[in-house]
């Protein structure tokens, strides 16, 4: 039997549907991750699931058992959640933060819930922080601590809601981490995430929903390697690649470079290609081409079939090779040293300079 079990959802705010027709079945252990552009309702499909925002049709098992107004609660204590928010409390410290539920909601002595406590602190790597209070601690540490409060409750399954999506991205990789250990200790999750890697590496199914449900689902290879809906292939593609515009040499270089980056980031890529790929923007658009040529527009994509990246610049006008004509200074030695190999083709009014790495 699936231990939640999803029929006919509907959720609609006021005249406006969000959710039509949701079915589906997660099992014991699995680990779903739910992916899906801003606004296709994947949070409210959480708090749905839970009734921390009860559906307006169809129903919700939780262990065979129907949920409902009465007995939610009871349920609810069974489903953790964890939100983007934390949401600690923040006039206690992180261990009578960790204790608050198991004393007042499942009557365990305080003694008890304190060494439970002190034990998940470890698993979350704070036991140093248990007497720091929320205004004390980091946002990834906030959002292990809020980790560590849920488990206390001994949840079957556990929700996460964009649980990294408030943190900056240095402390993305400490959150996952744990995430990630609690995977592998066979916690059922359903976890709402921009983290591709996250989705791609740790769940059995990823849901992908658009269109007011799960538009299509699948493992994560074929979500991520061979989506079969249009909208699907639409947004795994748009991960998989950048593009920036540059009107004039007084562009913002920041922002472009901080695109490739975040770029790398959403793709998982490691260190070395990701700086290799940051020098080639930063030598072909803002040492060879936009010197000579102006407006120019940059362009990363990862191919799955080759498990290639290209990075490849392009400029208006008559045939040009960008790399021959600067091709005595130094950025063009670096740009040819930091990838695969490197081209220049022109078709149309519009000289392009790729980079395979
Ligand atoms: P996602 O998580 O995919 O970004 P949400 O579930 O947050 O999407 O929101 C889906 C839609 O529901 C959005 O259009 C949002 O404005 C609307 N919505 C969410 N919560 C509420 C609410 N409490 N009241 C009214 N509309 C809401």
């Amino acid at each position: 039997m699936s231990i939640i079990s999803v029929k006919n959802l509907e959720k609609r705010y006021g005249n406006n549907l969000i959710l039509q027709n949701v079915n589906a079945d997660i099992e014991k252990g699995e680990v779903i991750s739910i992916i899906g552009p801003s606004g296709t309702g994947k949070s409210t499909f959480l708090r749905a699931i839970n009734f921390l925002d009860p559906p307006t049709g169809g129903e919700v098992f939780f262990d065979g058992v129907k949920i409902n107004k009465k007995n939610m609660d009871a349920a609810r204590r069974r489903m953790g959640m964890v939100f983007q928010s934390f949401g600690l409390f923040s006039h206690l410290d992180v261990i009578n933060n960790l204790i608050a539920g198991p004393v007042k909601l499942l009557k365990m002595p305080k003694k008890e819930a304190k060494e439970k406590a002190a034990e998940l602190l470890k698993t979350v790597g704070l036991s140093e922080r248990a007497h720091f209070f929320p205004r004390q601690l980091s946002g990834g540490q906030k959002q292990r601590v809020a980790i560590a409060r849920c488990l206390a409750m001994s949840p079957e399954v556990i929700l996460f809601d964009e649980p990294t999506s408030a943190l900056d991205p240095t402390m993305v990789s400490e959150v996952m981490a744990v995430m990630r250990s609690l995977a592998k200790s066979g916690m059922t999750m359903i976890v709402v995430t921009h983290e591709m890697d996250f989705a791609r590496d740790v769940s059995s199914r990823v849901f992908y929903m658009d269109e007011c449900g799960i538009y299509e689902q699948g493992s994560p290879q074929t979500i991520f390697t061979s989506p079969g809906k249009p909208k699907t292939q639409a947004f795994i593609f748009n991960i998989r690649s950048y593009n920036y515009e540059i009107a004039s040499p007084d562009f913002d270089y920041a922002e472009m470079l901080g695109g490739v980056e975040n770029f790398c980031f959403r793709n998982a890529i490691g260190k070395k290609t990701a700086n290799k790929l940051i020098l080639l923007a930063e030598e072909l658009v803002i040492n060879i081409v936009t010197p000579k040529y102006g407006a120019c527009s940059l362009s990363l994509n990862f191919s799955e079939k080759l498990g290639t990246y290209e990075l490849s610049v392009s400029y208006r006008g008559e045939k040009s090779d960008a790399l021959e004509t600067a091709k005595d200074e130094l950025s063009v030695t670096m740009a040819r040293k930091s990838a695969k190999e490197i081209r220049h083709d022109y078709s149309e009014g519009r000289n392009t300079i790729t980079a395979v790495l």
